[in-house]
C-alpha cells in the first residue's frame, strides 16, 4: 500500500532529546522557549522579515484576515482551485469570496482575469501558490497597488520556495504557511504568517491568544490559535533535516519526469524561471482525448494496485455543496477543466525509485488497455 504522502519525522532519539527540558520547566504552551526558538529559526530559513507561529495554517489565515480588520461583507478575490481552507477562512471571517480563474500552466490565479472582478467592495486578493508553483507575484502586486488592495498569499504548499533567491513569504502583505503533517515541512499541526509590517506582530500575537494584550486588558474578540511546545519541538527537529528531505523529493520528481515526460495526453508542471521548487506535489493532468483514458480510469487502476493517488484539487471549491448555490464553476472554466483531469501522484522523500517506476508503468499500461 502506497499512500499519496508520508510525514517526515526525526529519529525518536532526536525528538526525545528536544523535549527533555519540558520536564524541567513544565512550560507546555503559551509562547515558551521552543516556540521562541522555532519562530527565530523559521524567520531565518524562510528569509522573511517577520513571522508569527500558529496552531495550524487555517487559523493563521483566519487570524491575518481578522488583523487586517476589513469591513464586514467586503469582497476577497481568490481561486477555486485550492484546498477548502482558503475560501472557508474568508467566509468564516464574514467576508465574501469572489472566484478568479487560473492560469492553465501554473494553476495559480490568472492575473489577466483579476481586474474585471474588482468592485468598490473589494478589499483584498488571496491567491494560492498551488503545488508550490509561484503565482505571478509582480502582476498581482501591480493590480493591488493600482486599486489599493491588500495581498495575502496562501503559501501552504510553498515552504522553502524561492524566486531569484527571495523567499516566497516576502511577496504581498502577508503569506500563510502550513506545517501540517502532510506538508513538505511539518510541526505535526502548525502554521505561520510571514509579513513585512512589524506592527502586525503584536496584533497577531494578541489575536491568537483570545485578544488578550496583558492580564488586565483584552482588546480583540480573538480565538485560541497558539502552537504548543511539543509541536514547536517537532518543528525544531524537522527543520534540521528539511533540506535533505527536499533533495530526496527532487530525486523522486526526476524519476517521475523520466517516465512521464513527453507522453501524449499528459501535462506536467514546468519549472519556473528563477524559482527553486520544494517538490511538494507531483500533479499530472490527463487529457482523455489524447491520452486515451480519463483521470478517473487512472485513479481506479492505481487504487486497484494499492496506490493512493489524490484528485487534488477536485471538486473545485465553487462546486462544494456549501457554495454551489451561490457560485458556479462554469465561471472559472480553466480551473474546472484542470480539476476534472488532475491527479497528484504519491510524493515523499523516502518513496523508492522502483515504486515510482511501478506507478508509472500502471499509468502507461492503463492507456494501452483502452
Ligand atoms: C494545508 C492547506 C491549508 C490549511 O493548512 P492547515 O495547517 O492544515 O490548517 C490551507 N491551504 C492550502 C492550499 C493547504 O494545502
Amino acid at each position: 500500500m502506497i499512500l499519496v504522502t508520508r510525514s517526515s519525522m526525526p529519529s525518536m532519539d532526536e525528538y526525545i532529546e528536544e523535549i527533555k527540558s519540558l520536564w524541567e520547566t513544565h512550560w507546555l504552551t503559551n509562547m515558551g522557549v521552543k516556540h521562541q526558538e522555532l519562530e527565530k529559526n523559521l524567520t531565518e530559513y524562510l528569509k522573511v522579515p517577520e513571522l508569527v507561529l500558529f496552531v495550524n495554517g487555517h487559523s493563521a489565515l483566519e487570524c491575518i484576515l481578522e488583523a487586517m480588520s476589513f469591513p464586514a461583507g467586503a469582497e476577497v478575490i481568490t481561486t477555486p482551485f485550492s484546498f477548502a481552507s482558503t475560501t472557508h477562512a474568508i467566509v468564516r471571517k464574514g467576508l465574501n469570496p469572489v472566484f478568479c480563474d487560473i492560469d492553465p500552466h501554473t494553476y495559480t490565479m490568472d492575473p489577466d482575469k483579476i481586474e474585471q472582478l474588482i468592485t468598490p467592495r473589494t478589499c483584498a486578493i488571496l491567491p494560492v501558490h498551488v503545488y508550490g508553483n509561484m503565482c505571478d507575484v509582480q502582476a498581482i502586486q501591480k493590480i493591488a497597488d493600482h486599486h489599493g488592495l491588500k495581498v495575502i498569499y496562501d503559501a501552504a504548499h510553498a515552504f522553502g520556495v524561492t524566486k531569484d533567491g527571495v523567499g516566497v513569504g516576502n511577496f504581498g502583505d502577508a503569506s500563510m504557511f502550513s506545517f501540517h503533517a502532510t506538508k513538505v515541512y511539518n510541526t505535526i499541526e502548525g502554521g505561520a504568517i510571514a509579513f513585512k509590517d512589524s506592527s502586525l506582530r503584536t496584533v497577531l500575537n494578541h489575536w491568537k491568544n483570545f485578544g488578550i494584550c496583558n492580564p488586565e486588558e483584552v482588546k480583540y474578540v480573538g480565538g485560541n490559535s497558539k502552537m504548543n511546545e511539543f509541536c514547536a519541538a517537532m518543528g525544531l527537529c524537522n527543520l534540521r533535516h528539511v533540506d535533505e528531505e527536499i533533495e530526496k523529493r527532487r530525486h523522486v520528481y526526476e524519476a517521475y519526469q523520466r517516465n512521464l515526460q513527453g507522453v501524449e495526453g499528459i501535462t506536467l508542471c514546468q519549472a519556473q524561471a528563477g524559482v527553486v521548487s520544494n517538490y511538494a506535489y507531483y500533479p499530472v493532468v490527463f487529457d482523455e482525448s489524447k491520452f486515451g483514458c480519463t483521470r478517473d480510469d487512472v485513479f481506479d487502476a492505481l487504487a486497484q494496485e494499492g496506490i493512493g493517488a489524490r484528485k487534488y484539487f477536485y471538486p473545485l471549491i465553487n462546486d462544494f455543496e456549501c457554495y454551489r448555490d451561490q457560485y458556479s464553476s462554469a465561471d472559472t472554466p480553466v480551473a474546472k477543466w484542470v480539476a476534472d483531469r488532475v491527479l497528484t501522484l504519491p510524493m515523499y522523500a523516502d518513496l523508492p525509485e522502483e515504486e515510482v517506476n511501478h506507478i508509472c508503468s500502471i499509468i502507461l499500461q492503463c492507456r494501452k488497455e483502452k
